[in-house]
């Protein structure tokens, strides 16, 4: 195989057979066709998509810190654990997670689905945005609340997190009751907004997302 193993990373050991488990980064072979991972959401089991998503983020990492973001040297990586350092100034450089928050905004039986600009056909989703420098998980859910469907909301109820390698986020995800005020979509980011009921349900994002989750969580029902 006309791979290059050389720079590999190694992201652990297979269990129950202890196998080591590499990423590398590789052409594609004649006659294979590979696609990108969110087009396997949903067709992997949990234990391949763990790591696959570890080794997505680790390459990404990797690839972003060939330097030093202080003094320029080249960095290198310890030989113990999954972390870069700079030779000549010693700064270190870890594999890189960015905090985010989605949450479902719920009132009565019904919740609230947007329609992100991002978002590929008419699917609805949950609000979600990144933690901003300084702030709370909580300050962010209200915050994205707000500058994205423009409604107020109670206190968050913390659901569960997902590691979501598109680039690097950890979404954690929050129940949030309704307060007051209509839907207004910001027009940028969210084209629409609406409530839906369980049986007027649009359509969801993938099964696996942890928006999918919410809904799921909050109607108790594992059809959905
Ligand atoms: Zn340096």
């Amino acid at each position: 195989m006309p791979w290059n193993t050389d720079p590999g990373l190694f992201l652990g050991e297979v269990e129950p057979e202890g196998r080591p488990l590499w990423s590398i980064e590789a052409p594609v072979p004649d006659g294979e066709t590979w696609v990108p991972l969110r087009q396997l959401l949903g067709e992997l089991g949990d234990d391949q998509l763990k790591a696959a998503v570890r080794a997505i983020e680790l390459a990404s990492w990797r690839n972003q810190h060939r330097f030093c973001g202080v003094c320029g040297t080249p960095t290198r990586q310890r030989e113990t654990e999954f972390a870069f350092e700079c030779p000549r100034c010693d700064t270190e450089f870890w594999p890189r997670v960015t905090p985010a928050v989605i949450m479902l905004i719920h009132r009565g039986d019904e919740v609230l689905l947007a329609r992100h600009a991002r978002s590929p056909g008419p699917v609805y989703s949950c609000v979600a945005g990144f933690v901003e420098a300084g702030e709370t998980l909580e300050e962010a859910v209200v915050r994205e609340i707000d500058e994205e469907v423009g409604v107020r909301v109670g206190k968050p109820f913390y659901l569960g997190s997902q590691a979501w390698p598109f680039p690097h986020a950890l979404m954690a995800a929050f129940l949030v009751p309704w307060a007051s005020g209509d839907p207004v979509p910001d027009g940028h980011e969210i084209l629409d907004a609406r409530w839906f009921r369980r049986e007027t349900l649009p359509q969801l994002p993938p099964g696996i997302s942890i928006a999918r989750r919410l809904i799921r969580e909050f109607f108790q029902d594992p059809e959905i």
